[in-house]
C-alpha cells in the first residue's frame, strides 16, 4: 500500500477523517464526493444539522491530531432534558453520568464535515474529487468507476484498492452485492424523522443550552440539539403512517394542532412551524446489515457497511472508530497484503458493529418511553449507586457506550446484560431509588462473581 493510491469512495464524515489518517501515513489517497466541494458551497440553504460527538468520536480525532480544530465546533450536553407530557412544572435533567468530564458534545455535520474536508486537503498525497460520483467498483482488482457530475463523463481508476465510506445508500455496496460478493440487508425502522429549527430569540437560546431535550410521548418523540448560532435543532421522530403519522400531518393546521396538544412548550418557539414542516424533507431509518465488508480488494466501513438507527447517538461515532481501528492495523512502512487486512478488519469489527445496532434500536424504547417510567428511573438510580461502589466493574451500559471508549461495543452489550440481571434481583423487594446494606451486600457478591 506504500505508493499504490487508495480510493476513497465519499468525502462525508468517515471518509475524510479516513483520508486524513492514510494520508499522515505517507499512503496517497484519492477521495471521491458527489457533493460540490463544502469549501466553497454553503450546506443545503442554511439548515443546521447537529450529531452528538461522544467519546469514540473523540478518541478517533485525537487519533488523527485534529481535536484541536474540532474542540471550537462542540456545545457540551450534561443529559437528557426531559418535557413530560402535560406537565405544568419545569422540565427535569437526567444527567448522562456521574462525573464532570461525562458529557457528550453537539456538533454541526457540515461544519465538522468541512474541518475534516480542509484537513485532509492540507495533505499533499491526497487527491480530491468533488462533485464525482462512484457508480461501480470491482473487487478483484480494486478499480472504481465513477462520473463526473458536470460533464457526465465516466472514468475508471484502476487502483490498488477502494474503501467505500459512502454511506448507507452506498453505490459500493449495491455494486458488490450486484456482482454476488456480500450480501446486504436493510431492517427499516417503521419510524421517520423531520428537522425543525428553534431559532434564538433576541441573540439567546430558547431553551437552557448545556443539555439534549427530550419530549417522550411513548409512541414518539421530538428532541432538540444546541448549535453555536444559539438557536436548537429539533428532530421529530414519528411512525410514517397512522394516528398520529406522518401520512396524517400533511396539513398546515394538523401540523399546528398535533404540536399545541403533544408538544405546547416547544411549538411556542418556532413561530413558522407549518412552513418549516412543509418544506423540510422526510427521513426514513433502518439498520444495514452487510455481510462480509471485505470483499478483496474493497471494503466498506462507517454507514456504507452497518448503518444504525440514530437513537444511541453513536453512528458516527462508530464510524470515526472504525476509520482509527483499520489505521491501528495498518503495518507502518512496507507494503501490505490488502485483501488480508481488509478481512481481519471486518472480523475485529463485525462483532461490535452488530452490538451497537442492536443498543440503537433499544435505545428508541429507552428515550420515547422508558424515561417517564418510575421503575427505570429507579434502577438507573441503582446502577449510578452500584457504580459508585465499584468503579471499575460495574459502569451503567450507557456511559460504557458513550464514555468508555477501551470497552467495545460487544463487550458494552454483554456487560450490561450481567448488569441488568443484577439490578433485576432488587426489583422485587427495593421501592426508593437507594439501596439499603443488605442489597448492597447481596449486590457486592453477584458483581464480584459476574463481572
Ligand atoms: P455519511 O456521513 O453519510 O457520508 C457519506 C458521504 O458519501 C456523503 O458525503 C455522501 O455525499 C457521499 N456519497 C454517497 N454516495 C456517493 C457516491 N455514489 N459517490 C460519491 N460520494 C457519495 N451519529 C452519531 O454519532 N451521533 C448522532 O447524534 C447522530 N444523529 C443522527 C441523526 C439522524 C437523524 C441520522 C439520520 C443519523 C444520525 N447519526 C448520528 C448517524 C450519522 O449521521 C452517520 O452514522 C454518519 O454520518 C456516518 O458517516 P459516513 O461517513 O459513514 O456516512
Amino acid at each position: 500500500m506504500r505508493s499504490a493510491t487508495v480510493n476513497i469512495a465519499g468525502g462525508g464524515l468517515a471518509g475524510a477523517l479516513l483520508a486524513v489518517l492514510l494520508a499522515r501515513r505517507g499512503r496517497p489517497v484519492r477521495l471521491i464526493e458527489r457533493r460540490p466541494d463544502p469549501r466553497s458551497h454553503a450546506a443545503d440553504s442554511g439548515r443546521s444539522i447537529n450529531l452528538a460527538l461522544a467519546a469514540r468520536g473523540i478518541r478517533a480525532l485525537e487519533h488523527a491530531g485534529l481535536m484541536d480544530r474540532i474542540r471550537p465546533l462542540m456545545l457540551p450536553m450534561r443529559g437528557r432534558m426531559i418535557h413530560e407530557p402535560g406537565a405544568t412544572a419545569a422540565p427535569r435533567l437526567l444527567p448522562y453520568g456521574q462525573r464532570a468530564e461525562e458529557v457528550i458534545h453537539s456538533v454541526g455535520r457540515a461544519a465538522l464535515n468541512r474541518v475534516l474536508i480542509e484537513a485532509a486537503a492540507g495533505y499533499a498525497g491526497v487527491e480530491l474529487c468533488f462533485d464525482t460520483t462512484c457508480t461501480a467498483v470491482d473487487a478483484t482488482r480494486g478499480s472504481l468507476t465513477v462520473r463526473d457530475n458536470r460533464t457526465g463523463a465516466s472514468r475508471v481508476f484502476d487502483d490498488a484498492a477502494t474503501i467505500g465510506a459512502d454511506g448507507a445508500g452506498s453505490a459500493i455496496r449495491s455494486s458488490l452485492a450486484h456482482a454476488g460478493r456480500l450480501l446486504a440487508t436493510e431492517l427499516p425502522l417503521e419510524h421517520g424523522y423531520k428537522e425543525l429549527l428553534i431559532p434564538a430569540r433576541d441573540g439567546n437560546f430558547q431553551l437552557e443550552p448545556d443539555a439534549l431535550h427530550v419530549w417522550p410521548r411513548h409512541g414518539y418523540m421530538l428532541i432538540a440539539l444546541p448549535n453555536p448560532d444559539r438557536s436548537f435543532t429539533a428532530t421529530l421522530f414519528l411512525p410514517q403512517s397512522g394516528a398520529p403519522g406522518f401520512d396524517t400531518l400533511t396539513a398546515e393546521q394538523a401540523v399546528r394542532d398535533f404540536f399545541d396538544s403533544e408538544f405546547p412548550d416547544a411549538a411556542a418557539l418556532i413561530p413558522d412551524l407549518p412552513a418549516q414542516f412543509r418544506a423540510h424533507p422526510q427521513g426514513h431509518l433502518g439498520t444495514i446489515r452487510t455481510q462480509p465488508w471485505a470483499c478483496g480488494r474493497v471494503l466498506l466501513l462507517g454507514d456504507a457497511a452497518h448503518a444504525i438507527v440514530p437513537f444511541h447517538g453513536q453512528g458516527m461515532n462508530a464510524a470515526f472508530e472504525d476509520c482509527a481501528v483499520l489505521d491501528s492495523m495498518l503495518p507502518s512502512g512496507e507494503a501490505c497484503d490488502l485483501p488480508r487486512l481488509f478481512a481481519a478488519f471486518y472480523e475485529a469489527r463485525r462483532r461490535d458493529a452488530e452490538a451497537i445496532a442492536q443498543m440503537a434500536l433499544e435505545n428508541y424504547a429507552e428515550m420515547r418511553s422508558a424515561v417517564l417510567d418510575e421503575r427505570f428511573l429507579r434502577r438507573k438510580a441503582w446502577a449510578l449507586q452500584l457504580e459508585r461502589r465499584h468503579p471499575a466493574k460495574f459502569i451503567p451500559r450507557y456511559a460504557m457506550v458513550m464514555f468508555h471508549p477501551e470497552i467495545p461495543y460487544s463487550e458494552a452489550l454483554r456487560r450490561g446484560g450481567v448488569q441488568q440481571r443484577i439490578l433485576d434481583t432488587f426489583d422485587a423487594g427495593a421501592t426508593g431509588e437507594t439501596l439499603g446494606a443488605a442489597q448492597l451486600s447481596a449486590a457486592d457478591e453477584l458483581i464480584h462473581a459476574r463481572l
